[in-house]
């Protein structure tokens, strides 16, 4: 399999020696999204952009890999004054290594997250840019009928909406709503066992590490999984799909 793409890292979490090992197992573009746990400040979040889109990038590129960022406010670590940052948002992206937003969303669903997924869905909808989505281990149903709502309300259109860590439970209401799941590959969630069992289901999806310091996780998942499911007999034209094309179609990289 060419050209993987992992559509959603927290690379300035991902450790030199990471960016290298994704390259050597095919890795060739790579989604980082914004994450800073904890944050207080608009000023962390926007020292955070700036590492990304300078030494991140750059560490990508000495290892052949090609680095898009999405910038926002994840439910995680939401400032005080997050109004500031919205109203940043623009000029991000208007920055060529910028392909969107994210990764924004509901991790407990209260109304002042809610405020904060609905600010940043408009300044989505006004420059026309995909939007990487969060799910939470709990209420997973529940947090995200509330977050389609949202995005509804606000006229995202589904086909630019990537609602991440889909598993069995949301699949259907993702697929309903038209939106992209994004397969989030590790071990307490969407197995590669899993994935092959329900390849189907899971084929309008794009693949992800979704790499951070959070919880244990692998940045090879998305190469170990492509190899497990071509070892494994999957139809190559849905793993090329689901580890490249989509990705490369809905972030226009
Ligand atoms: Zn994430």
């Amino acid at each position: 399999m060419e050209g993987i793409v992992d559509s959603h890292t927290h690379v300035s979490l991902l450790p030199y020696e990471g960016l290298e090992n994704m390259a050597l197992a095919g890795v060739k573009k790579i989604i980082g999204c914004s994450i800073f746990f904890g944050a207080k400040h608009a000023e962390t979040l926007f020292d955070h952009f700036h590492q990304m889109l300078t030494l991140s990038v750059k560490n990508a590129a000495q290892n052949g890999i090609r680095l898009f960022v999405a910038v926002g406010i994840h439910p995680m670590g939401t400032p005080v004054d997050w109004p500031r940052v919205i109203d940043a948002l623009p000029d991000y992206l208007k920055m060529s290594d910028v392909i969107g937003l994210g990764e924004i969303g509901l991790h407990e669903g209260s109304q002042r997250e809610q405020n904060v997924l609905r600010e940043q869905l408009k300044v989505a909808k006004e420059y026309g840019v995909p939007v990487i989505i969060h799910t939470p281990p709990r209420d997973r149903m529940e947090i995200t009928n509330k977050t389609i709502e949202i995005a509804a309300a606000v006229g995202m259109e589904p086909g630019k909406v990537i609602i991440d860590h889909a598993d069995l439970d949301i699949i259907d209401l993702i697929e309903d709503f038209g939106a992209i799941p994004g397969l989030t590959i590790r071990q307490e969630g969407l197995t590669p066992h899993l994935l092959l069992n329900h390849l189907e289901r899971f084929q309008r999806g794009v693949l992800n590490s979704d790499y951070s310091n959070l919880k244990p996780n692998d940045p090879l998942s998305v190469p170990k999984a492509v190899r497990y499911l071509e070892l494994n007999g999957a139809p190559p034209e849905i793993i090329a799909r689901i580890a490249r094309y989509n990705a490369e179609e809905v972030f226009g990289i």
